[in-house]
């Protein structure tokens, strides 16, 4: 299995902070059945701007520390990019880092709402013949008020990315209904972890699956993993067309 969303490159952000961290968070992928991570640190977020050289730099680190240890996972590159203003300039200028050097670009929104100029930022991206992939659309809490926010931003070309924590239960029962009804509604296309620490946010890989099981999302579950492989592999993956949402009963995050 892939994973496209992790924090486990040591002291560069809120993730891992040591390299002992970082070998930890890998046995327990590896543990979960993951043979191949995209480590995406923050960039461009107010608190943490993790370069690419420093990307490339710990993801080389990591390789030798593997390698001393007997411990195998692919670590690919990437960023978590927040938009803002400078965003389609620093992708067009190749300072920011695609997942695994594919099309695709792990985008992040402020958790508080959706800026005014992200349909451009998003279209922008999509000029430049990539495609904007939204991080955890489930704990945005403009998302969450009113989620057809998330389909006009699906409907304009982007992608999303559900975490496996939420779907796990791991931010709660709300966010894990609303997760599961962002599936059911077809708004979220591919999975990651977003893992930063084996205690306080681990994979739950399984966990986010299994929960998916339970309620006859079979489909959904091959398609994500499907899709995972797909983005690692810059191939087309694959979209269901979303769900009318004015039928669907949404659950109050943040009220
Ligand atoms: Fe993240």
């Amino acid at each position: 299995m892939i994973d496209i969303h992790t924090h486990i490159l040591p002291g560069v952000d809120d993730g891992a902070q040591t390299v002992v961290e970082s070998m930890e968070l890998i046995e327990q992928a590896i543990k979960e059945g993951i043979t191949d991570i995209i480590a995406t640190p923050h960039a461009d977020n107010p608190h943490y701007d993790v370069p690419q050289n420093v990307v490339l730099e710990k993801i080389e680190l990591l390789n030798t520390e593997m390698k001393k240890n007997n411990v195998f996972i692919n670590i690919h590159p990437g960023q978590e990019i927040r938009i803002g203003q400078t965003t389609i300039e620093k992708l067009t200028n190749g300072e920011l880092l695609t997942l695994a050097n594919s099309k695709y670009v792990l985008i992040e929104l402020p958790t508080g709402g959706i800026p005014a100029n992200t349909i451009q930022i998003i279209q922008g991206i999509l000029n430049l013949d990539k495609v904007p992939i939204i991080a955890h659309p489930e704990r945005n809490r403009a998302i969450a008020e009113k989620p057809s926010r998330l389909l006009k931003l699906i409907n304009h070309g982007a992608l999303a990315q559900i975490t496996a924590g939420s779907l796990a239960g791991h931010f709660g029962r709300n966010i894990q209904k609303q997760s599961l009804q962002l599936v059911e509604a077809n708004l979220v296309h591919t999975y990651g972890s977003d893992a930063h620490h084996t205690k306080t946010r681990p994979f739950l890989f399984d966990a986010g699956l299994s929960y998916l099981e339970k309620h006859k999302k079979l489909y959904a579950v091959d398609i994500f993993l499907e899709n995972n492989a797909r983005i690692l592999e810059n191939g087309e993956v694959i979209i269901l067309e979303p769900k009318d949402l004015g039928k669907t009963k949404w659950w109050k995050i943040f009220a």
